[in-house]
């Protein structure tokens, strides 16, 4: 028996219920268990970093996984569910600091590191622990408890060998350079991290001139939007190329920036060659000891500032390679938080922003400032605290890029990515990326092993083991492989035999989760090890195990992946790279990306904003099948605006599916409808509209499938929701009488049509699916994701094209009968229908569903075609001539000559160079789309009114039926005030309102007696 549904469904309440049952059920172990030893699939997850609970960002990817990780497994496939934890690096120190109230390095010190690593865990534990709740909450279903944790020892271990191997392939090098550098992490930012995290914003813009040494009177004019790299300032470049003047009052500008100025002499840029001035600031003692010069450079640019470009090596990159070439003295006048050091006197200690202002006045003092004002620009700050970044020379450690460069474009050309663009991205980022800088100054994270020794050789250490086998003294403390305790583990250089200290920098976090197809699945072990990742600070908090190197075999490479486009220079990067360096290919061999999330109105979301959804709240208000209903119908190459408008759009498609199930369960109740599993396809003898919806319910499966082997879930949800349509809007409108008396086929091929559709659709939203799986299919597999999946099948597709073209028929009768402000229930007498040959054999469907007496296919002659000049084409064209021809067109003197041609007067018009129109003449309503025309007669005369006027009883009979509290099945005694009606249509009245007796009389319904 089935169990009544309400009339809509609470999808948070149904949805814990069936969270409850899978978990009774162990659902997901029994389809694990069933599918072991199959063909596998292999899929790795990209770690959620451990700092939060699940927000509505992450839960997209995380559904998405879930989506096919859920399909694969219905099709039989063995699979991986390990979830995975980032752990390190700023996204959690950052916090932690925050938490403390600490705000600087020193402070952290103060605190003490091995205080500080023991919170920075705390919120790993906790942020892991809110992650696998919210996870569960959304439905995806994961190996949770052997989850992978980047911080721990045997992941890092892993890094530690990827390091070895590029320090012995001479990639891993010490790099003294100009590098993007966060103030108040007091770290050096690479490259990759700076992905996504340039703001506009408003910074001073100076005019600033430099008195010229060797020409009186005369001064060359830079323009800056750092004032604080001023004091650094060592040359100013001109692009020799260009041509430079002198204004009036001795200032040298490029004289292509001021085309409407007058300049008393001009020299090309490159007699500015070699021409020394006084800096800026030569009272400090860094400037008084630098020569100031000009020098030559092909990328100054002419489009913004003076044509001249200040130069201050110590706090800009191309400013630094500028350095080398010319042999130009480096100032750095900052420390690494940012301040200045106290050679530069009056500056000291204050910071880069601070200083500007201080600057500023004194250049005005000392008549330097040309002009100041402000300047919006984009500008990169720290991706995890939202300091502007600064230019810093540091000494960072690299691995070097160029012999793996074209490894890694050969090995990006055998993945396939979807959207298909996001290949080009990742080959563009690996053409142009410079050396990974890998050391962050920081202290929760990967150490890296690297021993630097006074007799100039380097050990990098491989392993745990070789740690322990070099040590010199400190194995005993070592808890965790990590700050403090590592750094209390000199070892002997493997050069000279003298102790050697290891570095005090950390790893760029993207190692940690780039590493993790190698570290996760055993790479290089010889020997299976129970719970063998579950060491150092993951110890406790996870059961995985460290498998065998035969198993890193089996699932390496990962069939797919996904991730958000960003993660092409972080993740797909990382792994990408590791993979190439470690073993020449890649990684992964599809990955899935998609673009990015705003608000339903296309903002960001921001706390501060009030618009940012928690998943709590999401899953409280929306359900999480809505959710994931959002994601999957996204199409990837496109920003997702997610919310609660949108959600509401998807709880009304789905109430509509909701009411289609709820039809055949209400009316299969009151008849006995009692479906078999191993009869699921209707053996009986069916109607052709039964035929239909069976080759129509094989077209989604088809469908359906196609879309999830492509990995595009909105192919799903857009196949889903018009099938819904066709089951709703016309298998179950055409056949609602068949369902009031027990017609089995009916019955049977609706119940085919849902059963199947809810297989489909379960992996994206599984909850509904399987609440209604339960109801539907009492004597089949318990959960509708043990269901298996359906056979795709090649539909009829003639059958289909059939029904196609009759609902397109139907849909622009409506919108005919609509633009004829006609009511529905009033009977016409004729629809002409041209260009749809496929509907000819259903036109009694069609005059039924449009409530006219006649459809006739043939030549639509009811509608009048207009023909005007497309002005903008035929004006150049015909020149005065164009008034005739109009005046013509007009008057409908044109030939039609087929093919959308015209002639007129003779002149043969091309498609373009008109435009044209179809409109009902008097009396007829046309509507026309896609080569299909339908005319409808709206002339009513007196039987047509008198047969509206019936309708309109009918319908006003069935609702007072409803109001009195008749059941669908009562008959009753019927009495009607319309004396023509009556006279006319009796018995027809009778029928469709069950009245065993209808007499003349003031409007009522009762009760029939028996
Ligand atoms: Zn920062
Ligand atoms: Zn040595």
């Amino acid at each position: 028996m089935f169990t009544p549904l309400p009339d809509k469904p609470d999808h948070p309440a149904l949805e814990l219920e069936i969270l409850a049952l899978w978990e009774q059920e162990r659902t997901f172990e029994q389809l694990r268990d069933g599918n072991r030893g199959n063909a596998h699939w292999s899929f790795v997850d990209g770690p959620v970093t451990a700092n939060k609970s699940l927000g509505v960002h992450t839960a997209w990817g995380r559904t998405l996984k879930d989506v096919f990780q859920r399909y694969k497994g219905m099709r039989g496939f063995d699979q991986r569910y390990q979830n995975g934890f980032d752990c390190q690096g700023l996204w959690i120190e950052v916090g932690v600091e925050r938490e403390l109230g600490l705000n600087s390095k020193p402070e952290i010190e103060e605190y003490g590191l091995e205080a500080f690593a023991a919170r920075c865990r705390e919120v790993v534990v906790r942020s892991s622990d809110d992650l696998t709740r919210g996870c569960k909450r959304l439905g995806q279903w994961m190996d949770w408890g052997n989850d992978y944790f980047t911080f721990s020892d045997t992941n890092i271990e892993y890094i530690w060998k990827f390091l070895e191997h590029a320090h012995e392939h001479g990639w891993l090098y010490a790099g003294h350079r100009s590098t993007e550098w966060c103030p108040r992490c007091g770290t050096s930012i690479s490259q990759h991290e700076l992905t996504g995290s340039y703001v506009d914003r408003a910074d001073p813009s100076l005019y600033v001139r430099f008195p010229l040494l060797d020409r009186p009177g005369e001064s060359i004019v830079i323009w800056t939007t750092t004032p604080w790299t001023l004091p650094a300032n060592v040359a100013a470049a001109v692009n020799p190329g260009e041509e430079y003047g002198r204004r009036a009052n001795g200032e040298w500008v490029a004289a292509p920036r001021y085309p409407d100025e007058q300049f008393v002499e001009q020299l090309p840029g490159n007699e500015l060659v070699g021409w020394r001035y006084a800096g800026p600031f030569d009272d400090l003692a860094p400037g008084s000891t630098v020569e100031h010069r000009v020098i030559p450079w092909d990328d100054v640019a002419m489009d913004e500032g003076t044509g001249v470009v200040h130069i201050a090596p110590g706090c800009g990159g191309e400013d630094f390679e500028l350095s080398r070439v010319h042999g130009l003295p480096v100032l750095t006048p900052v420390d690494e938080a940012g301040r200045f050091y106290d050679d530069y006197g009056w500056l000291h200690g204050l910071s880069t922003v601070e200083a500007a202002e201080q600057i500023i006045g004194r250049l005005e003092e000392t008549g330097r400032l040309v002009e100041a004002g402000l300047y919006e620009h984009r500008y990169p700050e720290c991706w995890r605290c939202h300091t502007p970044l600064i230019f810093r020379i540091a000494d960072d450690w690299f691995i070097s890029v160029e012999e793996l460069r074209p490894k890694l474009i050969e090995a990006n050309a055998s993945v396939e990515w979807v959207p298909a663009y996001f290949e080009k991205r990742m080959e563009d980022w690996l053409r142009n990326m410079g050396d990974w800088n890998i050391s962050r100054r920081r202290y929760y994270g990967l150490p890296l092993p690297i021993y630097p020794c006074a007799c100039g050789h380097t050990t990098v250490i491989g392993s745990k083991a070789e740690l322990a086998e070099r040590a010199v003294e400190g194995m005993d403390q070592l808890e965790q492989l990590r700050r403090p305790w590592i750094d209390r583990v000199p070892i002997r250089c493997e050069q000279c035999g003298e102790p050697a200290t290891r570095i005090p920098e950390v790893g760029d976090v993207w190692l940690d989760a780039g590493i993790v197809p190698f570290s996760t699945l055993g790479w290089e072990n010889p020997e299976w090890i129970t719970e063998g990742y579950a060491t150092g600070a993951a110890r406790g908090l996870t059961k995985a195990d460290l498998p065998d190197h035969a198993y890193w075999e089996k699932w390496f490479p990962a069939d797919w992946v996904t991730e958000m486009r960003e993660q092409i220079r972080l993740w797909f990067y990382s792994q990408l790279f590791m993979s190439v360096a470690l073993i020449g290919r890649a990684p992964f061999k599809r990955v899935l990306g998609y673009e990015k999330m705003f608000d339903e109105g296309g903002r960001e979301m921001h706390g501060s904003w009030g618009n940012m959804i928690s998943a709590e709240e999401a899953f409280e208000q929306m359900g999480a099948d809505v959710m994931r209903w959002q994601y999957a119908a996204q199409p990837p190459n496109q920003d997702l605006w997610f919310g609660f408008g949108p959600a509401y759009e998807v709880k009304r498609k789905l109430l509509t599916f909701w009411n289609s199930v709820k039809f055949l369960i209400d009316y299969g109740s009151i008849e006995g409808f009692e479906p078999s599993w191993e009869r699921l396809e209707p053996d009986v003898d069916l109607r052709p509209l039964d035929r239909w919806l069976v080759e129509r319910t094989k077209q989604l499966v088809a469908a359906a499938t196609e879309a999830y082997e492509a990995t595009l879930t909105m192919d799903v949800t857009r196949a889903f929701e018009s099938f819904v349509d066709d089951v709703s809007n016309w298998y179950i409108r055409r056949s609602r009488r068949r369902f009031y008396t027990f017609d089995e086929a009916a019955f049977r091929t609706l119940w085919f049509a849902l059963v199947q559709s809810l297989r489909v659709v379960a992996p994206v939203m599984p909850f509904l699916a399987d609440h209604l799986w339960r109801n539907l299919v009492q004597d089949g597999p318990q959960s509708v994701h043990l269901a298996g999946w359906p056979d795709a099948a090649e539909p009829d597709r003639s059958l289909l094209d059939e029904i196609a073209a009759v609902r397109r028929v139907v849909e622009l009768g409506r919108q005919a009968r609509s633009a004829s402000q006609l009511k529905l229930r009033q009977p016409l007498r004729r629809l002409v229908v041209a260009g749809a040959p496929l509907a000819r054999s259903h036109a009694d469907e069609i005059a039924d569903e449009l409530r006219v007496k006649e459809v006739e296919f043939g030549d639509v002659g009811a509608s009048e075609l207009r023909v005007k000049p497309n002005l903008p084409v035929l004006g150049p064209k015909l020149g005065s001539a164009l008034r005739d021809v109009r005046e013509r067109m007009q008057r409908g003197e044109f030939t039609d000559l087929g093919g959308g041609r015209f002639e007129v007067d003779g002149r043969v018009l091309e498609p373009d160079e008109v435009l044209v129109e179809r409109v009902g003449r008097e009396g007829w309503a046309v509507a026309s789309e896609d080569g299909v025309t339908v005319a409808l007669d709206t002339q009513l005369d007196d039987d047509l009114l008198l047969e509206a006027k019936l309708l309109d009883r009918v319908h006003e009979v069935n609702v007072l039926r409803k109001e009195s509290g008749l059941a669908v099945t009562d008959r009753i005694n019927l009495w009607v005030p319309d004396e023509q009606v009556l006279e006319r249509y009796r018995e027809r009245l009778a029928a469709e309102t069950l009245a065993v007796s209808v007499e003349l009389g003031e409007l009522r319904v009762e009760l029939a007696a028996g």
